[in-house]
C-alpha cells in the first residue's frame, strides 16, 4: 500500500516522479503529492487529493528541479486530504519526508519528544519528520545521524524517502518492513516501492534491507547500516516489460487481465517443464514437503481463496494433510503445530504484511517455507526458505484475477510433482489438463456479451447477492463473492450451499441474487436443491454448471475440465460477471473505494 518515488539526477524531476507516482497509483490512490528541488535549494511543495491526474493539473510546469520525492497514499492516520497527503515537512521548512506504512507508537514518541511542536496534520508520518529536525536542531547532529536516530525510536513500519532542504544534493532512504528499492542509472539514481514505477528509467534495482539506511546521490547509492558499517550489495536486472504496464485498447487492466488468463496457463506450462517435457519443480522443494507431516498455507483475501483450493489439490495428489490460514489471524493466534510443518505463503505481490509476519514468526523456528508469488525479489520471496513465481506478469488492477488462477495452477504444478514423487501418480497429465483449461478459459472470455447481460439482469439494481456451492465450488463462491463486493460495493456473501438453510437463507427476499457454482457431480443435485429452496423464497437465481452436468436453463455453461482444476475455469465468469457490475454502475473498476493493491500494512 502507498507508494513511494524519489529522484536525483539532472533532468526534470517533477516529470519523472509523477509518471512514477502513476505507475505506482495501484497501491494507494485517496491522495498524493511531490516535492522538488534544485540546486539553488529553492524547494517546492504540492499536494492534492484523489488521484495523480488531479495532483498533476496541480503542479507548476515552470517550477525546474532535478530532484525529488513522492507519494501515492492509502491512509491509515488521519481522513484523505491536502494536509494529510504525503509530502510532509518539519516545522522549521527544513525536512519533508515521504513515508509508507504505519508507526505503532507515533503517540509516545510526540509525548516524549514534541510535546513542544504544532502538528499541521493527523498522520503518524509526520511524527517522524518532526523527530528528525528536534534531533538535528537540539543534538546539533548531521542528516544521517539525526534521521538513524529518530528511526531507531519508531516501532512500526516504515519505508521513509528523506530530504534536506539545505543539502539538495542527496536523498535519503530507510525502511523496516515495508518494501523499498534503489534504482541506479548513469548520472542518476532513483528510489522507488516497486521497480514498475522506474522501469522507464532503469532496469538496475539493488534492495534496501530492514534496518539499513541509503545516501543517495546523482553519481552513488551508499548503504549502511545503523552502526554506519558500509553494505556492499549488488544490483539485480528488473525483468519487467514497460509495456505490460501499459493498458493498450483495454478500457480497464481488470478486463486485460481477465483476458490474458488462457496465456497465463500457457506460459506456465513451458516455464515449469523440463527439456523432456515434464513439468519439474525444484527438487529441494518437492524433498522438504515430502518430509513434511502437514503443511500450512498462509494468505490473505484472494491468495487465501486461492490457497482453500490448494489444499484440495495437495491433499489430493500428495497425500498430506493441509490447513489453510488467514495470515493476521495466524500470526497472534497460532495453533497447535505439527511435528514437521512445511509452510506456503501465497501473495501476488509477496509484500503482504499480515503474511509476512507469520513468515518472520516461523522463520525464528526453523520451519522451512515456500512462497508463491508474482513478484521475484519481493520481500516474502527473499525471506522465505523457496520460491515458486505465478509468471502472470504485472497485475495492477486492484482486484486480483489473473494472480488467483496462476496461483492455483502453481499449487497443482506442485501437488502434481510431489504426487510423483511419491508414487501416488502414475500417468501424470497437468500438462494435457492445463492445456485443456486453457481453452476453456479462453472460450468463456470470448463469451463477453452473453456474460454482460447477464450482469446487467441480475446484479444492475441489487443491494446484495450470493454465490453458493459446495466443495471446489464453495471456494470459488467465495472468491466470487469476494471479487463483485470489491468493485461493485454490492454486500454479497460466498456460501456453502447446503449451510444456507441454518440461518442465512433468512436473507432472502424477492428478487435477491442467488448464483450457484455446479461443477462436482456428486455434490451437483445437492446444490441445485439448495438453489431451489432460495427460489422458492423469491431468488432471483442463476446457475453456472459444467459440461456433462449442466441443465437445458442453466444461464452459463463452462466446458469440461478435470474436475480438480474446475476453480480455473468456473471463477472467470464470476470475474466477468463482477467487472461489468462494477462498470454498469460507474464505479473506477481497477481503483475501487478505500482498497488498494500490495498490502503492506497489518
Ligand atoms: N500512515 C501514513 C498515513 O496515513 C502512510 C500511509 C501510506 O502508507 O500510504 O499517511
Amino acid at each position: 500500500m502507498c507508494g513511494i518515488v524519489g529522484y536525483i539526477g539532472s533532468r526534470d524531476a517533477k516529470e519523472i516522479l509523477l509518471h512514477g507516482l502513476e505507475k505506482l497509483e495501484y497501491r494507494g490512490y485517496d491522495s498524493a503529492g511531490i516535492f522538488v528541488i534544485n540546486e539553488e535549494n529553492n524547494g517546492h511543495l504540492f499536494k492534492e487529493k484523489g488521484r495523480i491526474a488531479a495532483l498533476r493539473s496541480k503542479v507548476d510546469n515552470a517550477v525546474e528541479a532535478n530532484a525529488g520525492i513522492g507519494h501515492t497514499r492509502w491512509a491509515t492516520h488521519g481522513e484523505p486530504s491536502v494536509r494529510n497527503a504525503h509530502p510532509h515537512q518539519s516545522a522549521d521548512g527544513r525536512f519533508t519526508i515521504v513515508h509508507n506504512g504505519v508507526i505503532e507508537n507515533y503517540q509516545e514518541v510526540k509525548d516524549a519528544y514534541l510535546e513542544h511542536v504544532d502538528l499541521v496534520s493527523e498522520t503518524d508520518t509526520e511524527i517522524i519528520v518532526q523527530l528528525i529536525a528536534w534531533f538535528a536542531e537540539t543534538e546539533d547532529l548531521d542528516t544521517v545521524s539525526a534521521f538513524k536516530k529518530a528511526i531507531v525510536a519508531l516501532e512500526g513500519s516504515y519505508a521513509i524517502a528523506l530530504v534536506d532542504n539545505t543539502d539538495p544534493e542527496v536523498v535519503y532512504a530507510a525502511k523496516n518492513k515495508s518494501p523499498l528499492l534503489l534504482g541506479k542509472g548513469d548520472g542518476f539514481n532513483v528510489i522507488c516501492s516497486d521497480a514498475m514505477a522506474m522501469i522507464k528509467e532503469t532496469n538496475q534495482f539493488v534492495e534496501l534491507m530492514d534496518k539499513e539506511i541509503a545516501v543517495v546521490t546523482r553519481e552513488e547509492l551508499i548503504i549502511e547500516n545503523f552502526s554506519g558499517e558500509r553494505i556492499e550489495r549488488q544490483s539485480y536486472t528488473a525483468e519487467l516489460d514497460s509495456n505490460d504496464l501499459e493498458k493498450g485498447t483495454y478500457p480497464y487492466y481488470m478486463l486485460k487481465e481477465i483476458d490474458e488468463q488462457p496465456a497465463v496457463m500457457r506460459r506456465l506450462v513451458l516455464k515449469y517443464q523440463d527439456e523432456d517435457d515434464n513439468l519439474t519443480i525444484d527438487p529441494e522443494i518437492v524433498s522438504a514437503m515430502t518430509k513434511s507431516d502437514r503443511i500450512y498455507i498462509i494468505a490473505a483475501g484472494t491468495s487465501y481463496h486461492a490457497g482453500l483450493v490448494g489444499k484440495e489439490l495437495i491433499e489430493e495428489m500428495t497425500n498430506i494433510p493441509t490447513e489453510v490460514h488467514i495470515s493476521s489471524e495466524f500470526g497472534y493466534h497460532t495453533p497447535l503445530l505439527s511435528e514437521n510443518p512445511f509452510f506456503i505463503f501465497i501473495s501476488q505481490s509477496g509484500e503482504t504484511a499480515d503474511s509476512r509476519q507469520v513468515l518472520v514468526k516461523m522463520n525464528e523456528m526453523n520451519y522451512p517455507s515456500l512462497t508463491i508469488t508474482n513478484v521475484a525479489g519481493s520481500t516474502l520471496s527473499r525471506e522465505s526458505t523457496y520460491t515458486l513465481l505465478l509468471h502472470a506478469g504485472p497485475e495492477i488492477a486492484v482486484a486480483s484475477t489473473k494472480a488467483y488462477t496462476a496461483q492455483i495452477a502453481v499449487l497443482a504444478i506442485l501437488s502434481e510433482v510431489v504426487g510423483s514423487e511419491k508414487g501416488l501418480i502414475k500417468e501424470p497429465n497437468m500438462i494435457q489438463d492445463l492445456g485443456i483449461v486453457a481453452n476453456a478459459m479462453q472460450s468463456l472470455v470470448d463469451e463477453k456479451d452473453t456474460i454482460e447481460s447477464l450482469a446487467s439482469d441480475y446484479l444492475s439494481i441489487t443491494r446484495n447477492a450470493f454465490y453458493i456451492g459446495r466443495g471446489m465450488d464453495y471456494h470459488v463462491a467465495l472468491e466470487a463473492a469476494l471479487k463483485l463486493k470489491e468493485i461493485s460495493y454490492i454486500q454479497t456473501e460466498g456460501f456453502a450451499a447446503g449451510e444456507l438453510k441454518h440461518g442465512t437463507i433468512a436473507l432472502i427476499e424477492k428478487g435477491t441474487p442467488v448464483i450457484a457454482l455446479v461443477t462436482e457431480k456428486s455434490v451437483a443435485g445437492h446444490t441445485r436443491g439448495n438453489l431451489q429452496e432460495t427460489k422458492a423464497r423469491g431468488a432471483h437465481t442463476m446457475v453456472i454448471s459444467m459440461d456433462g452436468l449442466d441443465r437445458p436453463d442453466d444461464h452459463i455453461v463452462i466446458p469440461k475440465v478435470n474436475p480438480i482444476l474446475s476453480p480455473l475455469v468456473s471463477v472467470i465468469p464470476t470475474q466477468l460477471l463482477s467487472y461489468y457490475c462494477s462498470l454498469h454502475r460507474g464505479n473506477d473498476v481497477d481503483k475501487p473505494r478505500n482498497l488498494a493493491k500490495s498490502v503492506t500494512v497489518e
